[in-house]
């Protein structure tokens, strides 16, 4: 027989919650007290079924937070979801430009580099949504220190792209 399978972890697994627990300890829970439904808002009040008998949405009982708080999240993320936008619809003027114009006529080097920033403005949002958890964990001034520099790095950004502009006239 295989070592592995006499493992000191195989008993923690097994003794994880089947769904029917769950299902349990959700009726449990609703037995003389009430509860709206999270989708239709119908008193789950001594439901017998984990559904909810009016419109049918499957129900789970969860720990919720009293006050969640994405807002620093929100705030560090809007600058780059705008430049990324921002980056795709004047990619297309700027590829046509380099590729098709004479060098006299194509996209002066502040935008492309702008747009270039676009484009990795909208990878760093990527990656911050992909470490959101270890962001939220994060103490609320720590939050609001990093959604302030991501603004202050796209504000210097876009007064760069304007004293660039004026420069390359
Ligand atoms: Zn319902």
């Amino acid at each position: 027989m295989p070592h592995a399978a006499q493992s000191p972890d195989a008993p923690l697994t097994s003794e994880a919650e089947s769904p029917a627990d769950t299902h349990t300890e959700l009726i449990a829970f609703l037995r003389n007290r009430s509860a709206p439904c999270p989708r239709c808002g119908y008193d789950l009040r001594n439901i017998q079924h984990p559904t909810c008998p009016e419109c049918g949405e499957e129900l789970m009982l969860k720990v919720g937070s009293a006050r969640p708080r994405f807002g620093w999240l929100v705030l560090a993320m809007a600058p780059g979801c705008f430049s990324g936008i921002a980056a795709v619809f004047v990619a297309v003027p700027v590829v046509v430009s380099w590729w098709q114009m004479p060098p006299g006529r194509r996209a002066p080097w502040p935008i492309v580099a702008a747009d270039i920033f676009g484009w990795m403005s909208a990878a760093a949002v990527v990656l911050i949504y992909r470490h959101r958890h270890r962001l939220m964990a994060w103490t609320a001034r720590r939050q609001a220190a990093f959604a302030g520099s991501v603004w202050a790095v796209h504000v210097l950004m876009f007064i760069a792209l304007l004293v660039g502009m004026w420069l390359s006239k």
